[in-house]
């Protein structure tokens, strides 16, 4: 199977269901990161670890170089290992809307759907957090399922200043992500995994692909960090 995907039609959801998606248009980011800091605020998510992140990588010869920006995120995978793989169904599917979730009450950190989540999408709340005190679960980026209900963006795409992400419902046929999807080329993640991801990227080659999939530290590196930073006096 060939590394990208071109696709519009398999990944739909449930008929007659709305299926939200996010196109990012790689040619219009920036890299500015206000989608990170967008949902940092918004889910309080700690030091060390991403809903969402934007890793980038050098290209050219100098002095004619570039960055390259490679915004990720979780998937919302039509068919998602995550789901398949959590033994006390902590984290489920919504037949509307597509949005892939989590109960933080079942789930007992057994980290089963990070090892089987190809994206690495997702992370352990670690301890001190500043305004809660959920941890040591498994968390992930959820479209902004809480601000969709109301009609609103997603953190990231109403604050994307190159407006680089764009989201909306794949079954309306006059929503933006539909008209995006089915007339330019677009390309999924590891299409190779079968997940049928539902972040469709324009502009993405092979070698943008893999940039930035292992950004996670081993959790002992996090508190190490963590520690480094509580530690510094001023
Ligand atoms: S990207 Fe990973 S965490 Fe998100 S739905 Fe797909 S397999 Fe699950
Ligand atoms: S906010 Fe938009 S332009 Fe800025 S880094 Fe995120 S995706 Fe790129």
């Amino acid at each position: 199977m060939s590394e990208l995907l071109v696709s519009n039609i398999e990944t739909r959801g449930v008929p007659g269901k709305r299926r939200f998606a996010m196109v990012i248009d790689l040619r219009r980011c920036i890299g500015c990161d206000a989608c990170m800091t967008a949902c940092k605020a918004e889910y309080d998510v700690p030091l060390g670890v991403f809903r969402t992140w934007v890793p980038y990588r050098v290209v050219g010869t100098y002095p004619n170089v570039r960055k390259q920006f490679m915004p990720r995120l979780c998937n919302h995978c039509d068919d998602p290992p995550c789901v398949r793989s959590c033994p006390v169904g902590a984290t489920y599917k919504m037949e509307d809307g597509g949005f892939v979730l989590q109960r933080y009450e079942r789930c007992i950190g057994c980290k089963a759907c990070m090892a089987s989540c190809p994206y690495n999408a997702r992370f352990m709340l670690p301890k001190n957090r500043t305004y809660t005190d959920i941890h040591s679960v498994v968390d992930k980026c959820t479209f902004c399922h809480h601000r969709v209900m109301n009609n609103l963006a997603p953190a990231c795409v109403q604050t994307c200043i190159g407006r680089s992400r764009i989201f909306g419902d794949l079954n309306d046929p006059n929503s933006e992500v539909s008209h995006l999807v089915n007339t330019l080329p677009t390309q999924v993640l590891r299409p190779e995994e079968g997940t049928k991801p539902h972040v469709f990227y324009i502009g993405l080659d092979r070698n943008t692909s893999e940039i930035g999939r292992g950004i996670y530290s081993a959790p002992e590196v996090l508190e190490e960090g963590r520690n480094a930073f509580g530690a510094v006096k001023i």
